[in-house]
C-alpha cells in the first residue's frame, strides 16, 4: 500500500467564505500516483470545515444565511467562549458543517456522485489555515 500526505493552505480575505477545493485535491491525487484507494480531506483548524456539496453560489449564500440564523456572530457577548476572543459562532458553524470528508478513488479519479464537490468552509478567516490531504491505496 502506498500513502501520500499534503497540507494545503487557505487564507480567506473575509471572516466567512466557501471555497471549492476540488481542483487542489485532484492535483494531490495526480501527484500521489494512486489509482485505487481512499482520500481523506480534513480541516486542521476548529473554526473551519471541509464538506461535500454542490459548488453553486446560491447554495453557498443559503448556507451562510442558515448558519448565521443557527449561530449568529453578533452579539459576541452571547457566547461563554468569547472571553478574549470573538469566534464562538465559528466553532458552532464548523461543528454543523463537519471536519472532514472521505472520497473513494477509482481508476485514478475522485469517485463522486452527480454535482459533488469538496468545499472548504471558513468561519473565522483573515488568517492562514491548513487542510490535510491523506491518500492511501495503490
Ligand atoms: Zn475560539
Amino acid at each position: 500500500m502506498r500513502s501520500y500526505r499534503k497540507e494545503l493552505w487557505f487564507e480567506a480575505p473575509t471572516r466567512r467564505a466557501f471555497i471549492n477545493m476540488t481542483p487542489e485535491v485532484e492535483r494531490c491525487l495526480k501527484e500521489s500516483g494512486i489509482r485505487e484507494g481512499l482520500v481523506l480531506v480534513n480541516a486542521m483548524h476548529i473554526t473551519a470545515s471541509v464538506f461535500i456539496n454542490d459548488n453553486e453560489s446560491g447554495l453557498h449564500h443559503d448556507f451562510e444565511i442558515w448558519l448565521e440564523r443557527l449561530a449568529p456572530h453578533e452579539p459576541v457577548s452571547q457566547y461563554r467562549h468569547n472571553v478574549g476572543e470573538d469566534n464562538a459562532d465559528a466553532h458552532l458553524k464548523r461543528q454543523i458543517m463537519g471536519r472532514e470528508v472521505v472520497v473513494a478513488i477509482t481508476d485514478g479519479k475522485l469517485d463522486f456522485g452527480p454535482w459533488e464537490q469538496i468545499v472548504y468552509g471558513e468561519f473565522d478567516g483573515r488568517r492562514k489555515k491548513r487542510v490535510l490531504v491523506k491518500i492511501i491505496g495503490e
